[in-house]
């Protein structure tokens, strides 16, 4: 009896340390915090550890070595708020409806879709978010399940004390969630204007180095001040290989800002011995484009725009340094992120649980989707396997394109005009997706609604180049 009880204790313990383990091997931590940093903006390879450059993003590797890596994570859309809203609820922009609205009424998250806070609320944590505003607004709907959420462009710096004091009150009684995101590394690219000043020297004589340097100045003197920013009025002006050069250097310099200042906010947790009570992960919306496809910020589908990095540390750093290389969406991450949590994976939605995924890699659907917006249109659908990658421009055919990302992962040789079988099939596992989107979205016909965009938000989206 004595030997049962001890073996009791054994098991429980081992639950605590480990987690508790499902059959397909990976744990599970009922009952851990949940933080959820989203680094708008942040390209896949602008972390060190993806792109093998150690001094890019030391925090964030670090989070990375303690946990696992996600190597293939695709945005389910090119743009902050249908890309936000997919990540929070588990369905694509076609079935969510949210756009980056600037001129047409703001569509909210329809009311019958539930959203990450609201079931994890729903499960008995408390729930905080810290967002940069811009499309991240109780505009769009995105305070829905928060107990405290708070939309203001005050970057990480603000947020990050805001949200260990949210710890300090309510940790010892509640798992906490934590939703942060940050506009930091976004274009106009000057989060900390003197050391962007500094990156800019050797880039003087470029167009865009003359211009950043005006920015700098006035930013220095005037914070973000509305309508200041217009760096990238005319983004179809032709910058020179120079200049994009010269953009990337900021973007690095912002990059390692966010950086340090992730950092800090783990040590902190570390200190608190919160650290390894949380599920902790950092990912971002969609990428940025430095001229490799002719453009500049995230007006496309293109690789650099849909790969993101996902990095999900678990409590006491458990499966640290695994690397998935299976695809996972942005519509997956809520799913997953509950099931680590060891809650009932959400029906009704498309996203999937890739938790049976970390340990073997077979079990996803290798097709990941996307949705090309464009302000408050929708232009178009991707289709997408670690091998081949389809566009379909609805009544557009013309825009169709087709690449074999295996051989061609810098999407240079369009094979649309005559497709392979394979690009064929993708093509038409797309279409018949369509379909799902149009029955999924019919189901939220009802709970739709529009918001209000007031001047002040219009002017924010102006400084962060949404201009056009
Ligand atoms: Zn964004």
């Amino acid at each position: 009896m004595l030997a049962l009880i001890l073996l009791g204790l054994a098991a429980l313990a081992g639950w605590w340390l480990l987690g508790r383990r499902e059959n397909d091997g990976v744990p599970r931590f009922p009952g851990a915090h949940l933080i959820l940093i989203s680094v708008d903006t942040l390209r896949r390879d602008a972390v060190g550890i993806y792109s093998g450059r150690p001094l890019a993003s030391p925090a964030i590797d670090r989070l990375a070595r303690e946990g696992i890596v996600f190597a293939d994570a695709v945005a389910a859309s090119n743009n902050t708020g249908p890309s936000h809203a997919s990540m929070l609820t588990g369905v694509s922009a076609a079935v969510h409806g949210v756009l980056n609205a600037k001129s047409t009424p703001p569509r909210l998250i329809p009311s019958s879709l539930p959203t990450m806070a609201e079931r994890l609320r729903e499960a008995g944590y408390a729930t905080v978010g810290r967002a940069d505003a811009g499309y991240v607004t109780p505009v769009f709907g995105f305070q829905r399940g928060f107990d405290d959420f708070k939309s203001e462009y005050t970057g990480l710096f603000r947020k990050l004390p805001e949200t260990l004091a949210f710890f300090e009150k309510h940790a010892a009684s509640k798992p906490v969630f934590a939703f942060l995101h940050t506009y930091e590394v976004h274009s106009p690219y000057l989060s900390m204007p003197q050391r962007a000043a500094a990156a800019m020297n050797g880039f003087e004589d470029t167009e865009v180095a003359r211009r950043v340097h005006s920015l700098v100045e006035d930013h220095v003197a005037d914070r973000l001040s509305e309508g200041q920013f217009r760096l990238f009025d005319n983004w179809k002006a032709k910058f020179t290989s120079r200049d994009f050069e010269a953009l990337k250097v900021l973007y690095a310099e912002c990059v390692k800002t966010a950086d340090s200042r992730i950092g800090a906010f783990v040590e902190d947790l570390r200190r608190r011995g919160i650290l390894d009570q949380c599920v902790l992960v950092v990912t971002s919306d969609h990428g940025e484009e430095f001229g490799e496809h002719g453009s500049v910020q995230h007006e496309e589908c293109w690789e650099e725009l849909l790969r993101v990095p996902l990095i999900v540390r678990l409590p006491r750093g458990v499966l640290a340094g695994k690397r998935v290389r299976a695809p996972i969406s942005g519509v997956d991450l809520m799913p997953t992120l509950l099931d680590l949590l060891g809650m009932p994976v959400p029906t009704g939605i498309e996203g999937r649980s890739a938790v049976p995924a970390i340990l073997r890699e077979t079990v996803l659907d290798p097709v990941t989707y996307a949705h090309h917006t464009s302000q408050d249109m929708m232009i178009g659908t991707v289709a997408r396997t670690p091998q081949w990658k389809v566009y379909d421009f609805d009544n557009r055919p013309q825009w169709a394109r087709a690449f074999h990302l295996a051989k061609d992962p810098a999407e240079r040789e369009n094979l649309s005009k005559s497709p392979p079988p394979e690009a064929q099939e993708l093509l038409q596992t797309l279409k018949a997706r369509r379909d799902v989107w149009r029955a999924m979205g019919a189901l939220h016909d009802s709970g739709r609604s529009t918001g209000v965009m007031d001047q002040e938000l219009l002017d924010q989206l102006d400084s962060l180049g949404y201009t056009r």
